[in-house]
């Protein structure tokens, strides 16, 4: 049986939603986004920890959500970096010796469904790397430098890479160090891991785990929060 180790980068400025407040900390309902995240995590039993990156200005404000709503989880707060590589790799230094999968999930997802993560994990544990994603809807086009389309993927292949993306910890661990060493960034944890030969599998997941990124989103996150009511 694993023991589940949660990072949770949010320490993104927000520039995309065109607030002050960075994204986490907006509210949908009338709880933050962050709380929402959190919440949905602490309903894994096998959850030990999770390792929250964010700016010093918000450090206590995630003590004082954690302290409404842990339930006996482990809350560790370090701080983030320019890129959500760095505020990863931070966070990472603190994972425990108890763990052996570490999730990576955006705090900008908080409807992320439970049972999802549960299978990210069950998977991870026997290949080494889970990434939740859905088919592609849109045709994508691959193009140059001027715009001009040099490429059409045959889009039966393509997936929208989502999170959690859960991993074996030595090997998240030894993708990180390889990326730091070669200076390396990547969108995503799985780019890192994918790198050094890691087996990651795609598991199919759903278009509720919106990504808050702009302000239509935010409208969309409220609809959704009414319908789950
Ligand atoms: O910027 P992006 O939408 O990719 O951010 C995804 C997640 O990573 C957000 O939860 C954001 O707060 C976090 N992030 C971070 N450190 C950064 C940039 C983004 O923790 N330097």
């Amino acid at each position: 049986m694993f023991k589940l180790s949660v990072i949770i980068p949010a320490a993104g400025s927000g520039v995309r939603m065109g607030s002050d407040i960075p994204k986490p900390f907006l509210k949908v309902g009338n709880r933050t986004i962050l709380e929402h995240t959190i919440s949905r995590f602490l309903e894994i039993p096998e959850l030990i920890e999770i390792i929250i990156a964010t700016s010093k200005d918000h450090i206590s404000d995630i003590h004082s959500i954690f302290e409404r709503i842990s339930g006996g989880v482990i809350l560790k707060v370090v701080e983030g970096g320019s890129e959500r590589q760095f505020s990863i790799y931070n966070a990472l230094k603190e994972i425990s010796d108890e763990a052996t999968l570490v999730g990576v999930h955006d705090a900008v997802r908080p409807f992320i469904r439970p049972k999802l993560i549960i299978e990210c994990c069950n998977i991870a544990e026997e290949y080494g790397g889970a990434v939740l994603g859905v088919p592609a809807k849109d045709t994508i086009k691959q193009v140059n430098d001027k715009n001009v389309i040099k490429a059409t993927p045959d889009r039966s292949f393509l997936w929208q890479a989502q999170t959690p993306q859960v991993f074996q910890k030595k090997l998240l661990k030894k993708a990180y160090e390889s990326a730091l060493k070669s200076d390396f960034i990547g969108t995503d944890d799985a780019s890192l891991v994918e790198r050094i030969g890691g087996e990651v599998q795609m598991v199919e997941g759903d278009r509720e785990n919106l990504k808050i990124t702009y302000p239509v989103d935010l409208k969309i996150a409220e609809l959704i929060l009414g319908t789950n009511r």
